[in-house]
């Protein structure tokens, strides 16, 4: 293929094309549409919504608050589980949890939208900063916590309301990690994240220090012997490589550093954009990626991903959503070459199949597609170089916890994306901060770890 000059501008689209395709994906619902949807609950006994929600909320319970007016009922049932209930409920895939399991699908293949009665619900409490909790008396206790997102924000919460000092020490500038960073813009309008950390923060007695990492500033040993207990939230910060001895090239990019970019941008008509766009990768970040660049206008967008359909991170919801953003999806194919003299221009791709022993194999088949700019996004992994001064037992790149949220070592915990068997979900980080909060009380009470 003959180098030319990459395509790639900022302002593709007119200032109100870029409003409208940023604008909230699932606009609230109205007090009367709010009414509407809670009456659909059969508000079931053993409730399948709950059980599979992973922070447990009591989803029929506020439901029915919401249905006999008392909304700060509704809300401190929801908030009490989940403290990130007001970005749950915007981006969970709640397809695939609370909705999948709600009953009103068998009858009539809808259910209830629980997604958008939690946020009813939370929001104005957000909106007013109406605080729900309050501190129980000071322990005397000092805890760090070590990370900014949902886990990290989740665990010094739940901490702060049994009365623990806690300290947060963050890489970021900002709080909320990839709610802030990495979340879709168009799933978190209008500064969301910031206000919901800003929620979180006003139980008071949660002391914050960005810009300091772990493995940097900071020591396991250190903070060890400083605090009482230390929880470690930091996520996946390390980029998964192709392993192809080409993929330095410019115009091969992060796709997790350029949404990180594209949520920071004051103005998105200034973020520059390729016309021909290659992702490579089957997860949320390559569905996110994708449909982004599309809605910045990107003219080809294309995403490749070496398995089927069915094997894909992202749920089928987002494929959809994607597919109707104009974003095409090759399954069963994978990089083979990143072509280009210079910056890049395409990819040679091999078509792919599974062997009868189910692993990938290469087919032997060819084709390229044109590219401005292609994106990684196959996957993030911890950073070790923030753990290697510890002995955490570790196992497949991860931090390796019991069901408390333990590590190997005496009074660490940890959750969130970091640790091994999570779902890498927010609500799932949440969860994970929620556990470890509650073990660490225990510990810090009555000094036994074990539940
Ligand atoms: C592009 C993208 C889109 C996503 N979309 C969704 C979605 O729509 N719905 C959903 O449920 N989930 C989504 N996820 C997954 C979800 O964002 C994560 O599962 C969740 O944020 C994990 O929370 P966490 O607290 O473990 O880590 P993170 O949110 O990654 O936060 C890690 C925190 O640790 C800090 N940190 C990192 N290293 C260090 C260090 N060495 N020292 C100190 N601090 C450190 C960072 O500054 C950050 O604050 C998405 C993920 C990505 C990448
Ligand atoms: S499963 Fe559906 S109908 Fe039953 S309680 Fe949950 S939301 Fe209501």
């Amino acid at each position: 293929m003959a180098d030319s000059k990459p395509d790639i501008s900022p302002g593709r689209l007119s200032p109100a094309a870029i409003e409208r395709n940023f604008a909230d994906l699932h606009p609230p619902l109205s007090k009367s549409e709010a009414l509407i949807a809670a009456d659909r609950c059969y508000f079931c006994f053993a409730a399948p919504c709950t059980s599979a929600c992973p922070t447990g909320i009591d989803i029929p319970r506020f439901i029915q608050s919401i249905r006999s007016g008392d909304i700060e009922g509704a809300a401190h049932a929801i908030l009490s589980e989940n403290i990130m209930g007001g970005m749950c409920a915007r981006v969970c895939p709640t397809e695939v949890l609370c909705e999948q399991a709600c009953v009103r699908n068998v009858h009539e293949d809808k259910p209830v939208d629980i997604g958008l009665l939690q946020r009813h619900a939370t929001d104005p409490i957000l909106d007013a900063g109406t605080q729900l909790f309050s501190r129980a008396v000071p322990s005397g206790k000092r805890v760090a916590v070590v990370g900014g997102g949902p886990a990290a924000l989740s665990c010094a919460h739940r901490l702060a309301c049994l009365g623990h000092a806690v300290t947060i020490y963050s890489r970021d500038g900002k709080l909320g990690g990839l709610n802030e960073y990495g979340i879709a813009a168009y799933k978190t309008v209008e500064d969301f994240a910031q206000r919901e950390v800003r929620y979180i923060l006003d139980i008071g007695g949660i002391e914050v220090e960005t810009d300091v990492a772990l493995g940097r500033e900071l020591s396991l040993d250190r903070l060890r012997r400083e605090y009482d207990a230390v929880f470690l939230a930091v996520g996946l910060a390390a980029v998964n490589r192709l392993g192809l001895e080409t993929e330095d090239k410019p115009g091969v990019i992060d796709a997790v550093q350029y949404i990180a970019e594209l949520r920071q941008a004051a103005d998105k008509l200034r973020l520059p954009v390729g016309r021909r766009v290659v992702v490579i990768g089957g997860g949320m970040t390559a569905i996110d990626v994708a449909a982004q660049s599309r809605r910045l206008g990107a003219e080809d967008v294309t995403i490749v991903y070496r398995r089927g359909q069915e094997q894909m991170g992202a749920s089928r919801y987002e494929q959809k959503l994607a597919q109707n953003d104009g974003v095409r999806v090759k399954h069963w194919a994978r990089p083979a070459r990143i072509l280009g003299d210079g910056h890049v221009t395409g990819v040679e791709f091999e078509y792919t199949r599974q062997g009868p022993d189910g692993r990938l194999e290469g087919r032997g088949e060819f084709f390229t597609l044109p590219a401005d700019i292609v994106f990684k996004a196959i996957g993030q992994e911890l950073a070790l170089d923030s753990v290697s001064d510890s002995k955490l037992r570790m196992d497949k790149g991860r931090i390796v916890v019991d069901a408390d949220r333990r590590t190997s070592i005496e009074n660490v915990w940890a959750g969130g994306d970091c640790v091994l068997g999570g779902q890498d979900l927010t609500v799932a980080a949440v969860q994970d901060g929620k556990l470890a909060a509650i073990a660490i009380d225990r510990y810090l009470k009555t000094g036994k770890a074990q539940s």
